[in-house]
């Protein structure tokens, strides 16, 4: 018999990427459903299971080679439950018992973490980790979100929470109000949504020369990319943004690296991929603020996986919580 196969799912807010994935972590196939929110999420684990199906039918495979399934959820998760406390971004509102819908659905054994702990792993098997087995992964989107690795697994804390980097707060104090309910949290800055927050700020006093001021003021609005582009034309007002959020970021990266010395720490998202015109400031703050020893030990990186990483890592969690 061919060596089974591992299924990894990333379970967003908007799509559901599912993939075939070997033991080596090679993506033998992938695709993607759309999340149906409705009726407060309850047709995701139908929709997930009949996806597989589906695909297991179209590739004439049999369900039998498959080793089980693994899934990464917005949302704090009870390890050894497999409940998801919460995910208001699905519709679940308390204690969403995903491991056990899933397993009566498909008929395979699961294993669920959060979708950051789950990308982090990605990294750290596949991606920028190259074997590093103490990694810190924060990504950079419309959110910030982290992942603590250490000695090759997931920390997850009391409740499923720990590596909230997001939320690390007295970053600025009396800052912007956060969704989480607190003011001031690493995401009002380093996320997408914060930089451009923090452009209109910017543009709103006045700020409005350059390209930037022009989208601005033709659009009403610009998007954090327009505020990377201009910064690489030398505009002062999107400079000054980046090194206001590069300075947040720096020194958030720095506390980190001060508590976990991991051997690197792995920057993703959509913002990651504005490269060295932030990475290069980001670096030289995390260098001033962090301990000597630190500084010289731990490494920041770009993330390499992209949109891959969750089911990825995914999959990992297949490999290595689901005994053969
Ligand atoms: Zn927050």
């Amino acid at each position: 018999m061919a060596e089974k196969w591992l299924v990894g799912v990333d379970l967003g807010g908007t799509t559901t990427k599912i993939a075939f994935i070997s033991f080596y972590g090679e993506i033998l196939n992938k695709w993607e459903i759309p999340t149906d929110k409705s009726n407060e999420g309850k047709n995701i684990p139908t929709d997930i299971a009949k996806a597989i199906d589906h695909k297991l039918d179209e590739l004439a495979h049999s369900k039998n080679e498959i080793h089980g399934i693994g899934i990464g959820a917005p949302g704090p998760v009870d390890l050894t439950s497999g409940i998801i406390y919460e995910a208001v971004n699905l519709g679940w509102k308390d204690q969403y018992p995903l491991k056990d819908l899933l397993e009566v659905e498909t008929s395979l054994p699961v294993v669920v973490d959060n979708d950051a702990n789950v990308a982090a792993l990605g990294e750290m098997w596949k991606g920028a980790g190259n074997g590093a087995k103490d990694l810190v992964c924060v990504t950079l989107g419309t959110g910030v979100g982290g992942g603590v690795i250490a000695n090759g697994d997931i920390v997850h804390g009391k409740r499923g929470a720990a590596g909230e980097i997001g939320h690390i707060t007295s970053i600025a104090v009396g800052g912007a109000p956060c969704n989480c309910g607190k003011s001031g949290c690493l995401e009002t800055i380093a996320s997408a949504t914060g930089i451009v927050r923090l452009a209109h700020e910017a543009l709103q006093k006045g700020q409005q020369e350059g390209k930037l001021g022009e989208i601005f003021r033709e659009y009403g609005q610009v998007s954090a990319k327009d505020v990377f582009d201009a910064a690489r034309n030398g505009e002062k007002s999107a400079l000054e943004v980046i090194e206001n959020v590069a300075s947040h970021l720096g020194v958030a990266l720095a506390n980190i690296a001060n508590t976990l010395n991991p051997e690197k720490i792995v920057l993703g998202g959509g913002v990651s991929r504005a490269g060295d015109i932030l990475l290069g400031p980001v670096k030289e703050n995390f260098l001033k603020h962090s301990f000597p020893s630190v500084a010289k030990s731990t490494e920041i990186a770009i993330a390499t996986l992209g949109n891959d990483a969750g089911v990825i890592g995914a999959a990992w969690l297949v490999k290595n919580k689901i005994s053969l």
